[in-house]
């Protein structure tokens, strides 16, 4: 297996607030990597300073093999990442096809080019029967679809997914973990943050559990599965529980 991203003592801020710090974090090719904690623990400043949204003040990240610490998103984004922020962020006024045409004609160098339209509606049917329906009509559900989707185009090999499920039905959420898994399978690294604690650990490899800025926990997603008290302290902390299967 070969390192895809690799974070090393990481420290990142908001202005004089430290929020990262130390981190150490990795995720190899093909795998699922998800990482978890409560509210506020820092797990979308992780993914904003691996997107150089927020760059780490000290530490390094690495990229397959290069260091971006140092570069701008959309240097990054282009190195062929996809990243789905949290609450979906898609073009309300725009339809659903119009949203997904936004990346193709945007200049990303796609590293594989083999993601399309025709393929992006084979994954998710849904989204081509609403294709001409504005995006802010779709359920959220949808829209979390939409988000996906839109990643997928530009062709990543890493996809970044911040709390894909939150605010979604259970059935819905089941539908959005069975894509990831697709997307697995189809050989692209998935860094997913999530609040459902139970649904996570069952679909990834490896887990880190993120507490007050630091990385408290990391190891195989099934030993921190079958360790229930663990999971039940920070499943508790989230406001739903749903499973993946
Ligand atoms: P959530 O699940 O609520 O999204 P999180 O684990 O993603 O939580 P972050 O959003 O990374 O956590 O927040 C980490 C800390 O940074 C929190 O204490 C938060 O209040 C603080 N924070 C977040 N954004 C900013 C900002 N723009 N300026 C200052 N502090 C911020």
């Amino acid at each position: 297996m070969s390192a895809v991203l690799t974070l090393t003592g990481v420290h990142s801020y908001y202005a004089k607030s430290h929020i990262l710090h130390d981190l150490d974090f990795s995720a190899e090719a093909g795998e699922i990597v998800t990482l978890l904690g409560r509210n506020g623990a820092g797990k979308t400043t992780m993914l904003r300073s691996i997107m150089g949204l927020t760059p780490a003040r000290e530490g390094r990240i690495t990229l397959f093999g290069q260091d971006i610490t140092r570069r701008a998103p959309f240097q990054i984004a282009a190195m062929g990442v996809g990243y789905v922020p949290e609450g979906r962020r898609v073009f309300g006024n725009l339809t659903v096809e119009e949203n997904l045409l936004v990346p193709v004609s945007a200049p990303v160098s796609a590293p594989s080019g083999r993601w399309t339209l025709a393929r992006a509606y084979e994954l998710f049917p849904r989204l081509q029967q609403r294709r001409q329906s504005k995006a802010r009509t779709l359920s959220g559900g949808k829209q979390e679809m939409l988000a996906i989707a839109r990643a997928l185009l530009v062709n990543p090999r890493l996809l970044i997914l911040d709390e894909p499920s939150q605010g979604l039905a259970p059935l819905i959420v089941r539908d959005v973990f069975r894509t990831i898994r697709e997307m697995r399978g189809e050989g692209i690294t998935i860094l997913l943050v999530e609040q459902n604690v139970r649904a996570a650990v069952e679909i990834a490899e490896r887990a880190f559990v993120m507490d007050d800025g630091r990385i408290v926990w990391s190891g195989r997603a099934s030993e921190f599965a079958a360790d229930e008290e663990r999971v039940r302290a920070l499943a508790g902390a989230s406001t739903k529980a749903v499973h993946a299967a």
